[in-house]
């Protein structure tokens, strides 16, 4: 297992800011993550970074990322089994090289299928948890195999409990040609041309029901704000770019002030999506 200590935040994130983080465990058997979960009263999981930020200070909270060994994938028929650590990326590689149809609305969402299915990632209309069969977690209880019936999950909410570690997923596909899903989430890319790049964390809030945070905020005039180092996307307002040089406290005011324009002007409360971390 490797441990760090006084590792910076910005270098495990895609939004690229926080302070630092005490210690980080990267455990690579089943057995050094129950230790791990035995030993720690609270503990913070970390999958790719991509839907978290890190506040300013000190992290105290030892962090958990599962290490390589729970990055495998392998199918029986059109079942297909993955570790929480596997990127969705290579998820989706293989899905494309097998002629797995399911996961395509996963093109160009960043991190691990452990992240993806805390999150429910997905679009407005499916989520990952959609497509699975059951999930392997751990928690203080120890490791047992949860059925997706057993799960209250929903729009961006996979629906477990913060205590719970995510080992794997088994998911249900259907045998398709390769070229269909390769087309299928080359049209899922082509949805997404319009977001922006640079370190960001995708979209900051939810969209509340039957409306669209990023309108909402484009409407309240906040295109361009900026706070700091960091702004309200010019090409996507639901998204915040990070110039480089952006605290968690620039991000945090930004998010504040949107919150409170939108409030103002559409008597709306927009719900951050990226999680807090400290
Ligand atoms: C450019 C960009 C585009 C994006 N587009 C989309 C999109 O279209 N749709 C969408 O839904 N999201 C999108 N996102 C957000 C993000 O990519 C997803 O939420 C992603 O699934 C998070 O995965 P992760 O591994 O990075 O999780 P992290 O950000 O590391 O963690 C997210 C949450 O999951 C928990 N977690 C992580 N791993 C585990 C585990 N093994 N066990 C238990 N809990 C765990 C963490 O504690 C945290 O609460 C985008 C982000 C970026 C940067």
């Amino acid at each position: 297992m490797r441990r760090f200590s006084q590792v910076s935040a910005s270098t495990l994130t895609t939004m690229h800011c926080g302070g630092r983080i005490a210690s980080m465990f990267e455990p690579e058997t089943k057995e050094q993550l129950r230790e791990l979960i035995t030993e720690f009263d609270n503990f913070i999981m970390l999958g790719g970074g991509s839907n978290v930020i890190f506040e300013d200070a000190l992290i105290s909270k030892p962090v958990i990322r599962l290490g390589k060994a729970f990055e495998f994938v392998t199918r029986n028929r059109d079942e297909v089994l993955c570790g929480a650590a596997l990127p969705t990326s290579k998820l989706l590689h293989y899905c494309e090289e097998h002629g797995l149809s399911g996961l395509e609305f996963l093109a160009w969402i960043p991190g691990t299928v452990g992240g993806a299915l805390f999150m429910n990632a997905g679009t407005a209309e499916r989520g990952i948890m959609d497509a699975v069969i059951d999930i392997e977690v751990m928690d203080k209880g120890g490791t047992r195999c949860i059925p997706k019936s057993d799960l209250p999950y929903g729009y961006r909410t996979g629906g477990f409990r913060p205590d719970t570690v995510i080992i794997a997923a088994r998911f249900a596909l259907k045998s398709v040609p390769k070229d269909q899903v390769s087309a299928d989430i080359e049209a899922f890319k082509e949805k997404k041309r319009n977001q922006p790049g640079g370190y960001n964390c995708g979209s900051v809030f939810k969209n509340p029901p039957l409306s669209s945070a990023g309108l909402l905020i484009e409407q309240a005039g906040l295109k361009g704000y900026t706070i700091g180092g960091a702004s309200v996307s010019q090409a996507h307002a639901n998204f915040i770019i990070n110039d480089g040089t952006a605290s968690t406290s620039d991000i945090l005011d930004l998010i504040r002030t949107i919150k409170h324009e939108v409030r103002k002007k559409f008597g709306i409360e927009l719900i951050e999506e990226v999680r807090i971390i400290g």
